[in-house]
């Protein structure tokens, strides 16, 4: 098992598949990133397979394929279906564009459910964030994934100021739709220039919601990272992630694998461990593995100390989202 220092069991892996992505959110990928990971230095389809195996065997239990963009890998479908024969379950990250051409790919690998992201039901407004044209595109793959019986999360970063006017909107797709809209609280990372004017908060969100909607609380599970509610008689429900405001380390599972290889033991550690390279080598990664996660700091990688957990993003050592897989 992999046990960490405050004794927490990780069993959850995100694997990023790309630093490199066809959409370029603001929040997300910097303006000026043009130094994506060279082909030759990203993990390989066999690598990434060998080295989640051995993750698996060391007590590993889900993992989520992620980005940048997963799905713009040449080799994304050889890497799924490879993953698949894992006892493991297996889950992805996307923002929906090429999800098409992936379905009976999903069906075969036993995916059942994803996280697409869409961050406005405007297309002008998600041609601002995402210097894309794809609103049409991400919509229509997300209503073909429900068609498809497909467990369908829809993760919106809230940003005061560009789309918190449409969180009301988000709910109210889940009246017609079995839809789970995840609220993510905006987050600093290198290079997405944060600001905590920015930030809509959890209870800004529910306080908005609470004037429109009756909504019942539902019950978390131990590591959830949300908090769950659904408005009555709606066929899908909503959820807050509050990563700034209310942290919820203490039930944290997960680890992660940058696409160059390289584990990172929380989404805001300093530290990472470059597995590709021992992996390389032909050395054993499993010490390396288990120092990082004893290396794992209680809360948001150690950075985020005053109370508020607002602070300076330029004093915070990290990569920027994209870079690190979400
Ligand atoms: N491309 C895929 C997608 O967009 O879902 C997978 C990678 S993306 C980095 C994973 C998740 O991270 C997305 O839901 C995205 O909204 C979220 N994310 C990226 N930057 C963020 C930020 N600064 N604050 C909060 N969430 C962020
Ligand atoms: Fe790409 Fe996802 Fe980042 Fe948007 S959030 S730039 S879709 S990786």
């Amino acid at each position: 098992m992999l046990i960490d220092g405050f004794q927490r069991v990780h069993d959850y892996l995100r694997i990023s598949l790309t630093d490199n992505c066809n959409l370029r959110c603001n929040y997300c990928m910097p303006a000026d990133k043009n130094d994506f990971t060279a082909p030759a230095n990203l993990m390989q389809a066999h690598e990434i397979f060998q080295i989640a195996e051995i993750f698996s065997q060391l007590g590993i239990r889900k993992i989520r394929l992620t980005g940048g963009e997963p799905l713009i890998r040449k080799d994304a479908a050889e890497i799924i279906e490879r993953l698949s024969s894992l006892p493991v379950e297996l889950t992805l990250s996307s923002n929906g564009i090429l999800a098409d051409r992936f379905i009976s790919c999903f069906k075969q690998a036993g995916i059942k459910s994803l996280n697409i992201s869409l961050d406005s039901l405007h297309a002008d407004k998600f041609a601002r964030i995402t210097h894309r044209d794809y609103f049409a595109k991400v919509f229509s793959n997300i209503q073909l994934l429900l068609k498809e019986n497909f467990h369908v999360k829809v993760n919106m970063v809230v940003m005061k100021g560009v789309n918190d006017d449409e969180i009301t909107e988000f709910v109210n797709l889940t009246r017609e739709y079995p839809l789970h809209i995840r609220f993510i609280e905006f987050m600093p990372f290198t290079g997405n220039k944060w600001n905590s004017d920015q930030l809509f908060s959890h209870e800004e969100i529910l306080n908005r919601l609470s004037s429109t909607f009756d909504y019942i609380k539902l019950k978390d599970g131990k590591h959830d990272t949300t908090r769950k509610f659904k408005v009555i008689g709606y066929e899908g429900t909503f959820a807050l992630i509050s990563t700034i405001t209310e942290p919820f380390c203490s039930g944290c599972n997960r680890l992660r694998l940058t696409a160059d290889g390289k584990m990172k033991n929380c989404l805001f550690s300093k530290g990472e461990t470059n597995l590709l390279a021992a992996f390389r080598k032909g050395d054993d990664i499993i010490p390396l593995i288990k120092e990082n996660i004893i290396a794992k700091k209680a809360e948001r990688g150690g950075q985020f100390i005053e109370p508020d957990g607002i602070r300076d993003p330029a004093s915070i050592v990290n990569r920027s989202m994209v870079a690190i897989g979400g």
